[in-house]
């Protein structure tokens, strides 16, 4: 019970090198055993990737998976290590949260070693991959209940050399949407690796299904971030979606998120990406719990564009339904 976390191999191995990040066994469940594959090309940048923190967002741990095919070969110098499931019981059962404790593996950074397992998962990589990195990317998807664009996703980040670094570093991604999104919680994976110094941006892609399209605009953004560190060779592209070639940069404040004034299904009106004015219609919401309760429309506070949109379904009341954005003005 009082294991520390430990890699099944030598990190430092010259070349492609494979084993397992072993995650202690604790009350609640018993050692886990995460695949790890090490590209080690000597000096140069040190990339750490990691997908799965999330069990229903799998575009992620494929695209993990693909480049890892191709990357053996392509990388010219430095060191990545791939971890392409952070977090295997939610994966196995499709589910955000760790099923064993509940917990959002993204919230309990940087973990604990005699906490429950999803805080010694992160205990794990806090202790024993992320000192071998000095950037992270982090593989998620905005989940299959949101209606959102393929995008590179960063927090506000107090020290400003480091948050012109980062979105310097999430636009070369050449993803149709670069996002600074306000949003304020704790233990988030990104905080605890910006509190380091260190480069971290999240790629983000809703949508609901892990479609073929999806995953090849995605693999082509962890691509261009790879040219864009010098890890790999070659010209960055815009990947093709909705017939464009083109990127565009956004900001989205707390203001920007619009909850759910009751309980009920929600019904999108707009879709991502639209521009709304003032008072447009966003969608409306059907309650359910009375005979006489009306549909309630969710309009628009502001002139902005529609960044992230539910679809339709259930939702609680005060929950996040629409998140709207605008350019950003640096
Ligand atoms: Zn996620």
């Amino acid at each position: 019970m009082n294991e520390t976390p430990r890699v099944t191999f030598d990190l430092d191995a010259p070349g492609l090198s494979m084993g397992h990040l072993v995650v202690p066994e604790g009350s609640d469940c018993e050692a886990l055993s995460l695949p790890v594959f090490s590209l080690n090309k000597g000096e140069g940048p040190r990339l750490l990737i990691t997908g799965g923190c999330h069990g229903n967002e799998l575009e992620g741990p494929i695209v993990a998976r693909r480049v890892i095919e191709w990357l053996p070969e392509a990388q010219t110098c430095g060191r990545i290590i791939v971890v392409p499931e952070l977090n295997p019981l939610a994966v196995q059962a499709s589910t955000r949260n760790t099923p064993v404790d509940g917990v959002n593996l993204n919230r309990v950074y940087p973990g604990r070693a005699g906490g429950s397992v999803t805080e010694r998962i992160a205990d794990a990589i806090s202790r024993l991959l992320l000192p071998m990195a000095d950037t992270v990317f982090d593989l998620h998807s905005f989940g299959p209940t949101w209606d959102f664009p393929p995008a590179i996703i960063t927090h506000p980040i107090a020290d400003a050399d480091l948050m012109a670094k980062t979105l310097k570093m999430a636009e070369a991604c050449k993803m149709p949407v670069t996002l600074l999104w306000e949003y304020d919680v704790p233990g988030m994976f990104d905080t605890w690796v910006h509190s380091q110094g260190k480069l971290f941006i999240c790629a983000e892609f809703g949508g609901g299904t892990v479609g073929a399209e999806a995953l090849c605009i995605y693999e082509s953004g962890v691509r261009n971030a790879l040219i864009a560190l010098g890890l790999v060779e070659g010209k960055a592209e815009h990947p093709t979606y909705r017939q464009k070639k083109s990127s565009q940069t956004l900001e989205s404040l707390l203001s920007d998120e619009l909850k759910s004034p009751a309980c009920g299904i929600f019904e999108p009106r707009r879709s991502m990406l639209d521009e709304v004015n003032q008072g447009d219609l966003l969608g409306v919401l059907h309650p359910m719990d009375s005979l006489s309760a009306g549909s309630i429309d969710i309009r628009a506070p502001t002139t902005s564009i529609v960044c992230a949109i539910r679809s339709g379904g259930y939702v609680e009341s005060g929950e996040e339904i629409v998140y709207l954005a605008r350019p950003l003005n640096l």
